[in-house]
């Protein structure tokens, strides 16, 4: 089983990263076992395994959690053995070094994600205007107004993807821009880096030397005063020079604490530009968008389901489509709303009403076509038996009553019965979809009533 899913996460993997990357690092692997909680993937040898670590951990991680629906370690285990000479690919990703920079320029890192575009960018009210600015940056680079363009917002909003989105835009112009992609994160450990290595002139050329200029993240380039220096010099050498510097932020830049107040009024010295939620016509467009993506066909309920439940962020309505598209690929079953529901039932943010014993006896008898007398003595066929257990185990769920409590009212069983009744309920829903069909069913029935 593990082996089909893996082939899921590797069609993902085919479209977060380039052709080329795809090809070299992650169509050799092989998932080789997995157990509770890790997933063992052979690779051919630990220089593999180390690149992969380095450059793609955290997609890997990340595809890997989505596609299993769980955390899993990644162990790697090798095919190839250990003191067999080492074939070391090519470098693949995109360098955005131009041919003129330092030798060692490369320990930079510095790259932009072919991923994220304007066209893929959905807009509503809630980043209509990041959106403009960022894309009139991007077309006139140096000719604007908004330098410095600064855009904050709530984690998860799209501020990474339009800066990327500037980055890509102008790296498919024609002019031969130095363009420079890189969290204040890490241009603060490269400037360390740099200081420990006796580089820093090699530092100040690159960074003095772009003509663009995208800082993600400024806010964790707070208490690192001579990083802040740093920044600073840098910031009013491309200024002065006219270059673009484009940055975002968790927060407005008067809320970033710890930073010397000339970068502050640095920040604020051009276009300073929030990114809000997205309102529910952005919600189901986005996700329609992201379905799209995937060939994954829902229908007009389904969407509006969605939206209503997912509220916080743009990152979150990806991970329930990923989800979603993970399902129906695996299992080939198309997608009705009661199965959305069912298999994003434990990211649905739980209404918090209580439901009383009696009402979830009633309407489960009914369902089931028995009084609510047989629900509770002791008939023992399986017509009664399974309806039981299942008004057993929706009570535990709902009526956040104790399992003695429950065991009492299902004339006066043991709290064991009743706690085996849901253990038994969860095994069997498991691999039975009409039975998790009939809980989604159920559950919605007592809601309504
Ligand atoms: P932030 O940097 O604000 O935390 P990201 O830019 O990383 O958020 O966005 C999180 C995910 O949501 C990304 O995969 C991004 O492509 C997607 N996303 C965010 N906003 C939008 C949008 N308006 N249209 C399409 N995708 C979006
Ligand atoms: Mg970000």
């Amino acid at each position: 089983m593990h082996q089909k899913i893996w082939q899921n996460c590797l069609s993902l993997l085919e479209k977060r990263v380039s052709k080329a990357t795809y090809q070299t690092w992650f169509l050799p692997l092989e998932a080789h076992s997995m157990s509770e909680n890790e997933l063992q993937i052979k690779v051919k040898n630990q220089f593999t395994a180390d690149w992969i670590q380095e450059h793609y951990q955290i997609i890997l991680h990340q595809i890997i959690s989505q596609v299993f629906g769980k955390n899993l370690k990644i162990k790697y285990i090798f095919s190839e053995d250990d003191n067999s000479p080492l074939t070391v690919p090519p470098m693949i990703e995109d360098s955005l070094f131009p041919e003129d920079f330092p030798e060692n320029s490369d320990e930079f890192a510095l790259s932009l994600n072919k991923k994220y575009t304007f066209s893929n960018f959905v807009v509503g009210s809630c980043n209509e205007f990041a959106y403009t600015a960022s894309l009139k940056v991007a077309e006139f680079l140096t000719e604007t107004n908004y330098n410095p363009l600064f855009i904050y917002g709530s984690s998860g909003l799209g501020k990474t993807h339009l800066l990327q989105a500037i980055g890509n835009y102008a790296a498919s112009s024609p002019l031969p821009l130095k363009i420079c992609f890189i969290s204040s994160e890490s241009f603060t450990n490269r400037f360390i880096d740099s200081i420990k290595n006796k580089t820093i002139t090699d530092f100040n050329k690159y960074f003095r030397n772009v003509d663009l200029l995208l800082i993600d993240d400024i806010h964790f380039i707070t208490k690192k005063e001579r990083t802040q220096e740093e920044f600073f010099h840098t910031f009013n050498d491309l200024y002065n020079s006219g270059k673009q510097i484009v940055m975002t932020s968790d927060r407005a830049p008067i809320e970033i604490k710890d930073v010397d107040e000339r970068l502050i009024t640095r920040f604020q010295s051009g276009l300073v530009i929030d990114i809000q939620q997205p309102d529910l016509e952005t919600r189901i467009a986005i996700l329609k968008k992201k379905s799209e993506f995937y060939h994954l066909y829902m229908t007009d309920d389904i969407f509006l389901f969605l939206s209503n439940n997912f509220t916080s962020n743009v990152r979150e309505l990806e991970g329930i489509i990923t989800r979603l598209s993970a399902f129906h690929s695996l299992s080939g079953i198309s997608l009705s709303l009661s199965l959305c529901k069912e298999i994003l039932k434990d990211m649905i943010p739980k209404k918090s009403e209580v439901y009383s014993i009696e009402k979830i006896q009633t309407i489960v008898s009914n369902f089931f076509g028995l009084s609510e007398k047989q629900m509770i003595e002791k008939g023992r066929t399986n017509s009664i038996v399974v309806p039981r257990m299942i008004a057993m185990y929706l009570c535990r769920e709902m009526s956040k009553e104790t399992l003695t409590t429950i065991g009492l009212k299902f004339g006066g069983r043991d709290h064991s019965t009743v706690f085996n009744a849901c253990d038994r309920i969860i095994l069997l829903s498991s691999h039975d979809t009409e039975l998790t069909d009939k809980l989604t069913h159920l559950r919605h029935l007592i809601e309504i009533s």
